[in-house]
């Protein structure tokens, strides 16, 4: 199986979605990968990532900026039902 991203010394996001550093996955589709941050800001850090590589942000293509966005707003909801169940 072909992979978007190769594994790469210089980007932990394309180690990370070639499985080469372990993470917990959130959410997973064809252009997008949602896991949770291995050293959290605060509680329920989630990050998402395109998979395609970009340097940054100013790099990164409309379309993997809009998919990315759309999943951001798909796993901020489960996210925030997670952290809800969780506390019961
Ligand atoms: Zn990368």
């Amino acid at each position: 199986m072909s992979h978007p991203h190769e594994s790469s010394a210089e980007c932990l996001f394309c180690d990370i979605d070639a499985g080469v550093v372990p993470y917990a996955k959130v959410m997973e589709d064809a252009t997008t990968l949602a896991f949770m941050d291995i050293d959290p800001g605060s509680d329920g850090h989630l990050l998402v990532i395109p998979k395609r590589h970009s340097a940054d942000l100013l790099e990164i293509s409309p379309e993997d900026s809009a998919v990315t966005t759309l999943t951001v707003d798909g796993d901020a909801i489960a996210a925030r039902a997670l952290i809800l169940a969780a506390a019961l």
